[in-house]
């Protein structure tokens, strides 16, 4: 049992920034193949392969994980992490926002696996994992449509475990809390004060501070391993306390 990825290869959409490019980088250190799938890989730099493809887009999801399956030799993990965020309630949000943001983070999930399955169930150590959030179940204010994005991610997470683990097929997510990303930074940078804003968010984790991309990276790379052999169907929160913490007022 291990957490070594010697000889196996990977795949990780949403590959070059943030967790995606955490995880990818961490994946190919613990020595797996890794492309990455993005709409622009330019930032996951060699040893990882870039391929060009927006999730929400069928025929280029196909194309780039074939050529990607080609230029590893399969594919045995599956990182699905290319997401985009929304803010507001119920009414903030357009119907078409709506549609773009399930379209890439619920369906992206599922066009990509759907072309991955072939090269999934060659393999004799298959993963998949999917970057989810704890907005899946925490009841967050001002975050309507990306709750329900995320709790959809949950709840196919759990239906692609149950579908494919008699395949040999292992199926789990990842619940990050608020992760020092380029998008929590596009974020701050729009605050009126954004050493402020930053100070008030590490304030309000139960750590005191944002989980790192590193850190949601390492929970990826234990699920996709061969030490998590017997771990389908499940979420692991890396959130520094937020989900299930209930803290005293100090
Ligand atoms: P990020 O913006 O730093 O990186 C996202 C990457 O996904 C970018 O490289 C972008 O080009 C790519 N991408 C976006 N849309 C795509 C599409 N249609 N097709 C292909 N690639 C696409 O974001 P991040 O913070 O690293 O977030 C990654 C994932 O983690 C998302 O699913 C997000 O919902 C989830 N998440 C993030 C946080 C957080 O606090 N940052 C918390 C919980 C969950």
């Amino acid at each position: 049992m291990t957490t070594e990825l010697h000889g196996l290869t990977a795949l990780v959409t949403g590959g070059a920034s943030g967790i995606g490019l955490a995880t990818a980088a961490l994946l190919a250190e613990r020595g797996a193949d890794v492309a990455v799938l993005d709409l622009d890989p330019s930032g996951a730099p060699a040893p990882l392969h870039g391929f060009t493809a927006d999730v929400s887009d069928d025929a280029s999801v196909r194309a780039a994980v074939e050529a990607a399956a080609e230029a590893l030799g399969g594919i045995d993990i599956l990182v699905n992490n290319a997401g985009i965020g929304a803010a507001g309630t119920v009414e903030d949000n357009p119907d078409e926002q709506w549609h773009r943001v399930l379209d890439v983070n619920v369906l992206g999930i599922v066009r990509t696996t759907r072309a991955a399955l072939p090269f999934l169930r060659a393999s004799a150590h298959a993963a998949v994992v999917n970057t989810c959030s704890i907005a899946a179940t925490a009841g967050l204010p001002q975050r309507a449509l990306y709750s329900a994005s995320k709790g959809a991610v949950l709840s196919l997470t759990l239906a692609m475990a149950a579908d494919h683990v008699r395949e040999g097929i292992r199926v789990n997510c990842v619940n990050p809390g608020t992760v020092d990303t380029p998008w929590v930074g596009r974020l701050l940078d729009a605050a009126p004060d954004p050493a402020a804003e930053r100070a008030a968010l590490n304030a309000r984790q139960p750590t005191g501070r944002l989980v790192t991309a590193q850190e949601v990276a390492a929970a990826i790379a234990y699920l996709a391993s061969p030490a998590a052999a017997s771990v389908t169907g499940t979420a692991l929160a890396v959130d520094g306390g937020m989900a299930g913490l209930r803290l005293r007022p100090e």
